[in-house]
This record gives C-alpha cells, sequence and structure tokens, in this order.
C-alpha cells in the first residue's frame, strides 16, 4: 500500500500530533485530526480570555534557526512560520547575579570564565546533535533499516560521533566535574535551572548529551511567534486541512477499536466512529491505555527523576513593569536557590507592537513552575476547601517571588487566572497533567512510537527525543517514517 491509499486518524492536535499529520498529509495520505478542545496546540497553544490572549504553556519559539528542525519542517511543507529572532532569548536573576542569554555566551563567560572550555565542548556536541537530528532520529532502534540509517548518520559525521559516544552515558553534573565546575554552586545552580525548563531534570540526573543539546537554546536563537505559540499548531492545521484532510475540534476519542493486533477505528465521546488504516496518539501512554483498555506499550523508562505537571498563572498586566528588559522571558530564582514548586519561575510577557494579544499598554503574561502532582490530586480528594487553600498558597508564593525581582509587580496585575496540575490533566487529558515530556536522564530506555498494535503510532513528548516543539517535530519525522514502513508492507 502507498502512502497516498492511506486513511490517517490522529488523535490529538498538539504540535507533535499535526507535524505528524501534516507530514503524511503532504505525502499524500488522507488525513482526520481529532482534538477534544475548542483549538489546537495542547501545552503549546494560545487561548482568550477577557481580552488577552494567553500562551498556555510553551512561550519560546526554538528549533526556528537555519537547520533547525522546526526551519526544516517549514522548508519541506512550504510554510512560513511567524517568527522572528529575539536579540535575547531570556534574562535570568538570582539574588544579584542577572544575566541576559544571548546567541554569545560573553556574558556568561564574564561572570563565569573558568566556564569558557565548557562552553566550546558543549558547541562542538551540540552542532553534531543538531545534525544528526535535522532528518529524524532512528532510535531507540526499532529496525534493522534504523541501525543502518544511524549508522549511515554518525559515519558522515566521523569523527565528531566518537566524541558522542563518550558522553551517551554520562551524566551533565560528571561532564561539569570533567571541567572542574561541579563545586561552582552558582553555576551550577545556572545550569539546573536551564536544564529544569528544558530536558525536566537537573544536573546530577540529566544525560550529558541532551543538555548538550537543551543548553544550546540561547545560541541557536531563540523566536519570538507573532500572535502567540499557537500559531505555530494554527498554520499546521490550516495545511492538514488545505491538503484534502481535516481538523475536527470538540471530538474526544474515548475508544480505540482494534482486531487482534491491529486497529480498526477510533470512536469520540459524541457517539461518532471513524475507520482508519493507521492512528497516531499524540497522548502519554497513560491515556493511550484509557482508549485502548489494555496496555499496549513497552513500559515506562526507568524513572530516575519522577514525571513534573506544572502551576501556571495567566496575568493581565501593565507592560511598563517590563519596559527596562531586553528579553521576553525571565527566569527568576528566589533566595533559598531551590528550583520548581514556585521556588523558581519562567515568566514570559507579550510584546506590545503585538495589539491584539493585550488591551493598550497592557500585556498577556505567563508564569509557570514545575509542580509535583500528587498534592494536588490529594487535595482534591480532600475537597474544594483544601484544594482552593493550596492553590492561594502557590499563587501567593509564585507572586512573592515575581515581587522579589519586580517590587512593582503586584500593582502591575489587572487580571489572573491559574492553572494546577488538576486543570492541565482536565485540558491535555494527560494523566495527572503530565505536561512537559520526560526527565531526559538516559539515553537508553526512552520511549519508542511502537506500540503492541501494528497500526498504531505514539507521537508527541513522551516519544524520543521528548518536549519541545523541535522535540515533538523531531519525534513526528520518526513516526512518519514507520508509518510509511508500515504501510509497504501492507498487501491490499
Ligand atoms: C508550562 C510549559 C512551558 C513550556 N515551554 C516551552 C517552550 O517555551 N518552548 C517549547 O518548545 N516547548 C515548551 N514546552 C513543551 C511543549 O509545549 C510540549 O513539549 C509540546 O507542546 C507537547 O506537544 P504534544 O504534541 O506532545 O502534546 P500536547 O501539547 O499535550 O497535545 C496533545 C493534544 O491532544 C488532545 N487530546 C488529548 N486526549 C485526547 C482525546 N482522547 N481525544 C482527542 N484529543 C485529545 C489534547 O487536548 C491536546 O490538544 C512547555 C510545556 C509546558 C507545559
Amino acid at each position: 500500500m502507498k502512502v497516498q491509499e492511506l486513511n490517517v486518524v490522529v488523535i490529538g492536535a498538539g504540535v507533535g500530533g499535526l507535524a505528524a499529520g501534516a507530514l503524511l498529509a503532504h505525502k499524500g495520505a488522507q488525513v482526520t485530526v481529532l482534538e477534544a478542545e475548542e483549538y489546537a496546540g495542547g501545552c503549546a497553544a494560545t487561548f482568550s480570555r477577557g481580552g488577552y490572549r494567553f500562551d498556555a504553556g510553551a512561550t519560546m519559539g526554538c528549533g526556528f534557526h537555519p537547520g533547525g528542525p522546526m526551519a526544516s519542517l517549514g522548508e519541506e511543507l512550504g510554510i512560513g512560520w511567524p517568527v522572528t529572532p529575539e536579540a535575547v532569548a531570556w534574562h535570568y536573576r538570582h539574588k544579584n547575579l542577572q544575566l541576559d542569554l544571548s546567541r554569545q555566551r560573553s556574558e556568561i563567560i564574564h561572570h563565569f570564565p573558568r566556564s569558557a572550555p565548557f562552553w566550546d565542548e558543549q558547541a562542538r556536541l551540540a552542532k553534531l546533535l543538531w545534525h544528526l537530528s535535522k532528518n529524524g532520529l532512528a532510535w531507540p532502534i526499532q529496525s534493522v533499516g534504523d541501525a543502518r540509517h544511524l549508522v549511515l548518520s554518525a559515519l558522515s559525521q566521523l569523527p565528531g560521533t566518537a566524541r558522542l559516544l563518550q558522553f551517551a552515558t554520562t551524566t551533565t553534573l560528571q561532564w561539569l566535574k570533567r571541567h572542574a565546575l561541579d563545586t561552582d554552586l552558582e553555576f551550577v545552580r545556572f545550569i539546573d535551572s536551564q536544564l529544569l525548563v528544558s530536558v525536566q531534570t537537573t544536573s546530577p540526573y540529566a544525560n550529558a548529551l541532551n543538555a548538550a543539546i537543551a543548553l544550546d537554546l540561547p545560541a541557536a536563537g531563540a523566536y519570538r511567534v507573532k500572535g502567540g505559540m499557537g500559531s505555530i499548531a494554527e498554520r499546521l492545521a490550516a495545511f492538514i486541512e488545505a491538503h484534502g484532510g481535516a481538523v475536527l475540534y470538540r471530538k474526544e476519542v474515548n475508544r480505540i477499536d482494534s482486531v487482534r493486533r491491529q486497529v480498526i477505528g477510533v470512536e469520540t465521546s459524541d457517539g461518532s466512529a471513524l475507520a482508519a488504516d493507521m492512528v497516531l496518539a499524540n497522548l502519554t501512554p497513560e491515556s493511550l491505555v484509557r482508549l485502548t483498555g489494555e496496555e499496549c506499550v513497552a513500559a515506562a523508562p526507568r524513572a530516575l527523576s519522577p514525571y513534573w505537571s506544572a502551576f501556571t498563572l495567566y496575568l493581565g498586566m501593565e507592560a511598563a513593569l517590563f519596559t527596562d528588559l531586553r528579553a521576553h522571558h525571565l527566569q527568576l530564582v528566589g533566595q533559598s536557590g531551590e528550583l520548581g514548586e514556585g521556588n523558581s519561575i519562567f515568566v514570559s510577557f507579550s510584546p506590545t507592537d503585538e495589539p491584539g494579544r493585550a488591551p493598550e499598554g497592557l500585556c498577556a503574561v505567563t508564569i509557570s513552575t514545575h509542580a509535583r502532582p500528587e498534592a494536588w490530586f490529594e487535595a482534591r480528594e480532600r475537597g474544594e476547601a483544601a484544594y482552593m487553600e493550596l492553590k492561594n498558597r502557590y499563587t501567593e508564593r509564585t507572586l512573592d517571588l515575581f515581587s522579589e525581582h519586580f517590587p512593582l509587580a503586584r500593582q502591575a496585575i489587572r487580571s489572573i487566572t491559574a492553572a494546577t496540575p488538576v486543570s492541565w490533566e482536565r485540558y491535555t487529558g494527560r494523566f495527572h497533567g503530565h505536561v512537559g515530556g520526560y526527565p531526559q536522564c538516559s539515553l537508553f530506555g526512552v520511549r519508542s512510537p511502537v506500540t503492541r498494535f501494528e497500526n498504531l503510532f505514539l507521537v508527541g513528548d513522551s516519544i524520543f527525543p521528548g518536549q519541545s516543539l523541535p522535540g515533538v517535530v523531531t519525534g513526528a519525522r520518526r513516526v512518519v517514517e514507520l508509518v510509511r514502513r508500515k504501510a509497504a508492507k501492507i498487501k491490499l
């Protein structure tokens, strides 16, 4: 069977599902995307409230640099992304340390002079990794074809690949130790802050290669997405529709029908049923089980570091608070130096020259902090009062930290909405609101898109290489390749 003859159903219009759907539509497949919400984008959506357009989760465009996964996807599909490079990726603050993270490492090296050789090594590794991921990564290996693809990519980059091997089982802290940086606690905290928002864990656990590419973000360049992050998902959805497919909203899939090891279609909560040759599930494995009624992906990778959810605030604010800054994103760490749970926050505010994002003189602000979900679900079990108490406590802690660095922050707030791990579960359908992808501790034991059903694949940030727009797009390419191979084996 050719890809052009395939009838593909994608469950979920997150960037991972939409990217896979768009690539398949481009190859001529008949693609239908079913999305539970009213709009596309999931964790990378932009939603309207009270005259503002807020980014729900993701706020910073990355992977749009020449040769990056988003740039390559745009070129292949002929989509012009509405992005412009940011002069400064983000602004970092802890106590008196203030750093603008930009393409040049000079400011960082000025503050941490001994780190220069570390950054040289990081840049060399990242260059190699960006190259290897350009056309999708055949990892984890599922077939002889994958092994051949990996070996050929690796050989094209010798001797660099040999260098990568040294880092494959190294943690970031061990890597820092090689540069005698592990005892510089301020530097380790600075690295950990970056790792937590990108690879979902910190230097004692984060694999060095995952870290090398994550730490490259400011150097590769952060991009501002016009209209908010959701514009990316909207363009992908429009592409699918323009190529004969459909993206249907308020269509929650509640069952995947199968016969032995073949999926035959899906059912939605409004009673519709759709037949499918291939189904791509833009879900976490826990959410997928609810639809198939049985475990159908390999056991979760060994969790050295547990999964996170998020606590987020959406604030309408006076734009004047941010006028002195060169960045649209701030990473603020509190006095204690601890990370997550409101002790460190990532603040993004909409640019004032985008009138559609907020009323005149105001801006749409998204603040997020990593949160363990368990306490939130326990509080919900205890009742409304316990849940609201926790929500208020997190709101206050987050605003206290914001005010520690911006004393006028509270006075500048015009409106406020909070989203907890419970909200994230309800919104994304992810068990316990596990957003942000898996902690990237090891290159081995990562999840592949393959399920025990021959024509059902996972897509999105639960599969290798994990979270972020470039991450899920790289994963989507891998899924598309597997779909193509599987289709070739189907005899009509
Ligand atoms: C707070 C936060 C900040 C982040 N910041 C950044 C950033 O700055 N830059 C960056 O690149 N990345 C960032 N990320 C990560 C990035 O947003 C995600 O990795 C990525 O968007 C995940 O995409 P996905 O396709 O895997 O899934 P999702 O975005 O979760 O999309 C899945 C979709 O499936 C739908 N769905 C679920 N169940 C069903 C069902 N049964 N039927 C129909 N539809 C269903 C959901 O409604 C959702 O729309 C951030 C994430 C968070 C949470």
